[in-house]
C-alpha cells in the first residue's frame, strides 16, 4: 500500500512537472519572432501619429506608458490613485511605478508578438531596464527610430496641438494634421479641446532644450548598439512618406 502511494505520488509530481515545462515552453515559444520597436523624437515630432500608423501596418499594439497610466487612473486602481495628483499637477511619475506598469503590460499575451514603444524609454537607465525586461523573455529591442525634426517646425506644430479637456480621455488633435470632426470638440467624448499648458510657445522652447539634454545619452546608447536610425519627419515630409521610410528601415534591419 505504501509503495503504491509512493508510485502514485511520483506519477502526479512528474506529470505536473511536464505540464509546467510545456506551459513555460509555450510562453517562450509564443514570443519567438516578436518585434519590439522604439519610436523616439522631440515633443511634437509626431511620435503618436507615426506609432498609430505603424501599429496598423505591422499589426503590433502600441505600448505607451502615458496611456497605461491614464488607464490606471480611469480605473481607479491603487497605482492610479497614487499618481492622479502627480499627473494633475504636471509632475513626473516616479520611475518605479512606470516600470511596474510596463512589466505588468509585457506579461500580457497581447504584447507577446511585439510592441511599438511610444514615449518610453526617455532616459539611458530606462533603456537599460527595458533591455533587461525584454531579455528575460528572450527578446530585444529590434529597431529604434528617431523622428528628426527641425526646431522651428516643432514650435509651429506644438502651438497648433489640442488636447481633450477630459483628463481620463486625453485624446490629442492638431489643427492642421488631425483636426477634430467638430471645431474644438473631442471626437470621442465631446468635451471641449484646450491647449496644453506645456504646448504654449514660451514653454515649448524650454521643453525642447530639456529633451535635447536628456535624450543625448539615450541616442548615443542606441547608436553604439547599432539600433538607431534617423528618419526625417519635418513639415515638408507628409506622414505617409515618414511611415514609408520608417517601415523601410525596420524591414532593412530585420
Ligand atoms: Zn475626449
Amino acid at each position: 500500500m505504501g509503495e503504491l502511494l509512493v508510485n502514485l505520488w511520483h506519477e502526479i509530481t512528474t506529470f505536473g512537472q511536464e505540464i509546467w515545462l510545456r506551459v513555460a515552453w509555450l510562453f517562450f515559444w509564443k514570443r519567438r519572432g516578436a518585434r519590439y520597436i522604439v519610436i523616439l523624437g522631440a515633443p511634437g515630432a509626431g511620435k503618436g501619429t507615426i506609432s498609430t500608423m505603424l501599429s496598423a501596418r505591422m499589426n503590433l499594439p502600441i505600448l505607451s506608458t502615458g496611456n497605461l497610466l491614464r488607464r490606471e487612473i480611469a480605473n481607479g486602481t491603487a497605482i492610479g490613485k497614487q499618481c492622479e495628483e502627480l499627473v494633475k499637477s504636471g509632475q513626473f511619475v516616479p520611475d518605479e511605478i512606470v516600470l511596474q506598469l510596463l512589466s505588468q503590460a509585457l506579461d500580457k499575451p497581447e504584447y507577446f508578438q511585439g510592441a511599438i514603444f511610444d514615449g518610453y524609454p526617455r532616459t539611458l537607465s530606462q533603456a537599460e531596464t527595458l533591455r533587461k525586461m525584454l531579455a528575460w523573455w528572450g527578446n530585444k529591442v529590434n529597431r529604434v527610430v528617431l523622428l528628426d525634426v527641425e526646431e522651428k517646425d516643432l514650435v509651429e506644430r506644438l502651438s497648433l496641438r489640442r488636447i481633450c479637456s477630459n483628463k481620463s480621455c486625453g485624446q490629442t488633435f492638431h489643427v492642421n494634421f488631425k483636426p477634430p470632426r467638430a471645431e474644438n470638440q473631442c471626437d470621442v467624448c465631446q468635451s471641449e479641446l484646450t491647449v496644453r499648458d506645456d504646448d504654449k510657445p514660451e514653454v515649448v522652447k524650454d521643453r525642447l532644450y530639456v529633451f535635447h539634454e536628456t535624450s543625448g545619452p539615450l541616442r548615443r546608447y542606441y547608436e553604439r548598439n547599432r539600433l538607431l536610425t534617423r528618419v526625417v519627419a519635418d513639415n515638408t515630409t507628409g506622414p505617409d512618406d515618414v511611415l514609408r521610410n520608417v517601415l523601410f528601415t525596420i524591414e532593412q534591419f530585420d
